[in-house]
């Protein structure tokens, strides 16, 4: 027997059609590729998608096919992503930071037949174009005044193939199981790997992040997703801003704050989200300038951990930081940082304690923490082991059948090592290849970093696990200095001294002027381990 209620499949679609019936003048600002700033809005983007579905269908694209974009979060990108999954396509996210060699590995292995890009990337896209085994059509999304006049390619311009199209072109009735989107981990180690998501899972973590104690977003909502579409979908924000009918305002290739905080003020926007970096650069922006961040009241910050001292510094400007963690595998929300009622009524430094963890699950989104044997650990705050999760759009297996080996019984090893408390608050001690293993105990790279980055002149730091001859590993403290500031190894760890356990002292503190990131924003201890392998510690 079954309900007696429709069936109505959860296709990402209807998102964009919710937002042109119910918000169609709402508006989407886009810092362009050409230069200069573009405004559209819900509806006019929902007809251009269709166009876009249209132009696809007319080069000879079917459904479940593999359609690539490189490009910054703009309203062609977003138009691009609803027309190639609303003709039944899988719009494939390729992140334009990852080595050319990765790039052209994850194009091979989705056997992409379609490649939109920007004006920006026409150079990599020339110099790659002979490797990518799949591609037929190449598409430049700018108009005719902007193509190339010379090129190796055989460019379509967006433009053009829009305008042959109808804004009435018909979506694809598909399964609510189908794909709808594409994107891979950025692979630190080995080869990186495809999650599929489908409309299902796309539409149900856009309802989920509308929610108050999520990002809380409506038809008021101006929200900007400097996280990028190529990293985990821009956190959802496309799909999100259609579903709340939000006003949706994009940064296209520019990530320098004052570019940030002039779009951030001139939009009125109230709620921002990115990787803890640009918050970083943001921070030593505004302290520079003495400027505010206009109405921005929020700003949802995940990726990497968020160092207390960050929350601190935003509480100041009446900015509410909203710690996320998730993954690309996660679609990405696994856990949101807002308070609860036992968390209001606790004293400020209590609250920073918990707002320095992860967050609280949302409701769709299962974890657990267990042992090297897979037995389930208490959720007291205090035992930490492998953090495994399930629910509808988290991965249940990756693209193509790669890395069987994180999947157990129904729950995927997020690879993080966490701890659960009993109000919920998920923490993260580590990635379990960071953590520093220190004579039988662990060191949290991560806890030593929140603390570290506190120091006074203390722009960034990073942690990392060096051999020494007594204790299997210590830790090894890299910081950079904030610009013009004077920081020594001295007075970091006078810093330290009474901050962190003893034990967890680094037993070395090396200034360097500059951290290697990874694609995504994060630190990329993997260069740095190999790159201090033989670095002997004073103590050893
Ligand atoms: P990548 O492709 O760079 O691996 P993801 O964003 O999918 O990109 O990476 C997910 C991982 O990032 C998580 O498993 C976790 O280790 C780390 N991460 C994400 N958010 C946080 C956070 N708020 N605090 C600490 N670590 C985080």
């Amino acid at each position: 027997m079954h309900g007696t209620m429709q069936d109505w499949p959860l296709l990402v679609w209807k998102l964009i059609d919710h937002a042109a019936i119910y918000h169609p003048t709402r508006e989407i600002v886009s810092l362009s590729c050409e230069g200069p700033k573009h405004r559209t809005n819900w509806a006019t983007v929902r007809g251009r998608a269709r166009q876009v579905a249209g132009a696809l269908r007319r080069l000879g694209m079917q459904p479940e096919d593999r359609i690539a974009t490189l490009a910054w979060n703009t309203w062609r990108h977003v138009e691009s992503w609803y027309g190639i999954s609303g003709m039944g396509g899988v719009a494939h996210t390729i992140n334009p930071r990852l080595f050319e060699e990765q790039i052209t590995y994850i194009a091979n292995h989705a056997e992409d037949r379609v490649l939109f890009f920007d004006l920006t990337f026409v150079k990599l896209v020339e110099k790659l174009a002979p490797q990518f085994k799949t591609i037929e059509h190449y598409v430049l999304l700018t108009d005719r005044a902007h193509m190339p006049a010379e090129t190796s390619l055989n460019l379509l311009c967006y433009e053009d193939l829009l305008a042959a199209e109808s804004v009435d072109e018909p979506w694809a009735e598909v399964p609510e199981t189908a794909p709808a989107g594409l994107c891979y981990t950025s692979g630190t180690t080995g080869h990186p790997k495809g999650v599929q998501y489908s409309h299902r899972s796309n539409v149900l973590h856009a309802m989920a992040a509308c929610a108050t104690d999520v990002f809380a977003m409506g038809a008021r909502t101006v929200v900007l997703p400097i996280a990028p579409m190529y990293h985990a979908n821009a956190w959802s924000i496309p799909y999100t801003a259609a579903c709340a009918g939000a006003k949706l305002v994009m940064n296209g290739p520019n990530f320098d704050p004052p570019t940030l905080h002039k779009l951030i003020v001139e939009e009125d926007v109230d709620l921002a989200l990115a990787v803890p970096t640009i918050w970083l650069g943001m921070m030593q922006h505004l302290e520079k300038t003495g400027e505010t961040l206009g109405k921005l009241n929020r700003t949802a910050i995940g990726g990497s951990a968020v160092p207390r001292a960050m929350i601190e510094t935003y509480d100041k400007l009446g900015v509410r930081v909203l710690q996320l963690w998730g993954m690309t595998e996660m679609s990405p929300l696994g856990t949101v940082g807002t308070g609860v009622p036992e968390t209001d009524a606790m004293p400020y430094g209590d609250q920073l304690n918990i707002r320095v963890k992860q967050g609280r699950g949302l409701f769709g989104v299962e974890m657990k923490i267990v042992d090297d044997d897979g037995k389930e650990l208490p959720r007291d705050g205090k035992a930490f082991g492998r953090l495994l999760v399930r629910g509808p759009w988290i991965v249940g297996s990756y693209f193509k059948g790669d890395g069987a080996s994180a999947f157990e019984g129904g729950w995927f090893d997020t690879g993080d090592v966490a701890t659960l408390d009993p109000l919920g608050y998920m923490q993260i001690v580590d990635r379990a290849k960071d953590v520093i293993k220190s004579g039988g105990e662990w060191v949290s790279s991560i806890d030593l970093e929140n603390v570290a980055v506190g120091a006074p002149g203390v722009a960034e730091a990073c942690v990392i696990g060096v051999h020494h001859p007594k204790w299997d590993e210590r830790p090894l403290l890299l910081v950079v200095p904030k610009d013009g500031a004077t920081v020594t190894k001295e007075s970091v760890l006078a810093y330290l001294d009474g901050r962190i356990a003893k034990w967890w002292t680094p037993d070395d503190v090396l200034v360097v002027p500059s951290l290697p990131h990874t694609a995504t924003g994060k630190l990329l201890k993997t260069a740095l381990r190999d790159q201090y392998r033989d670095y002997k510690l004073p103590t050893a």
